[in-house]
């Protein structure tokens, strides 16, 4: 390969995939208080893959650079990041603001030409706005090719080739260098971090910076949310005893 990998990969910080969210009292969104965060589950997919590219090939790989967009905290899922293997990070520090995928996807572009990025690997999607968007849209502000829900990548020389799952199958793209992929559920299983690495990740590199750092004014959000609402309840099914008593509980219930 003419040039090594110096590979980005954003990591958001939601609501830990584990908890059942409740709707805040405004209606405006979910509750956050209280509320445990995590490394968003497809963002640790996409690290796993960079650092797994790096285990087996270190002379492919020269950096795995994390980044974070979102409030102070938002070091938390970079340290992880650290700790798993990231060599370095950086936290945009955006305060409580919620930032939408073009938003994300501009500061991300900005980021790329900082660190001389030629690879950048993201979730395919954000578990807490369920966007699926900013991998996209960031291939196409930095009019690089891109492969979406990759289940398996592979570099051969100088070329990338991306399995991604789609319906009844898969669909193998090759691409070169620079690019962005973003990665399904499937490509791996994501590691734990080490209680030692955890430790070791506290010395390694995060660099933390503001809007204004990036020549950026402030995030300029185009979509409002009106409403967050809870799916209707469901009621409790009852048990029939045969085909007959099915059909008179249908026909009861006026569905037949
Ligand atoms: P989305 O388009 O919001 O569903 O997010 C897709 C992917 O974009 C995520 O898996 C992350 O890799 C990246 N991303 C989205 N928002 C952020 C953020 N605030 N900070 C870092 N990466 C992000």
């Amino acid at each position: 390969m003419s040039s090594k990998l110096r590979i980005l990969v954003p990591v958001k910080r939601v609501i830990d995939y584990a908890i059942k969210p409740r709707i805040n009292k405004a209606q405006t969104g979910v509750e956050t208080k209280g509320v445990k965060f995590s490394i968003n589950p497809f963002c640790d997919i996409a690290l796993e893959e960079s650092i797994r590219l790096k285990e087996k090939t270190p002379e492919l790989v020269e950096s795995i650079h994390a980044v974070s967009i979102g409030p102070a905290k938002a070091q938390d899922v970079l340290r992880t990041a650290l700790a798993k293997g990231a060599d370095t990070s950086t936290l945009i520090d955006v305060g409580e603001e919620e930032v939408e995928p073009l938003q994300v996807a501009k500061l991300l572009h900005k980021m790329v030409e900082k660190q001389g990025s030629n690879l950048v690997v993201l979730g395919k999607q954000a578990i807490d706005d369920d966007s699926n968007q900013t991998g996209q849209m960031l291939a196409g502000l930095l009019d690089w090719p891109q492969a979406t829900n990759a289940s398996k990548v592979e570099i051969k020389d100088d070329e990338v080739f991306v399995t991604r799952e789609i319906d009844g199958g898969a669909d193998v793209l090759k691409a070169q260098l620079p690019m962005v992929i973003t990665v399904d559920l499937r490509l791996n299983e994501p590691r734990y971090a080490s209680l030692q690495n955890i430790m070791k990740a506290k010395k390694k590199p995060l660099e933390k910076l503001k809007l204004a750092d990036l020549g950026v004014g402030s995030i300029d959000n185009r979509l409002e949310v009106l409403k967050v609402e809870e799916p209707p309840t469901r009621h409790a099914g009852i048990k029939v005893e045969n085909v007959d008593e099915l059909i008179a509980k249908l026909k009861e219930l006026k569905v037949i």
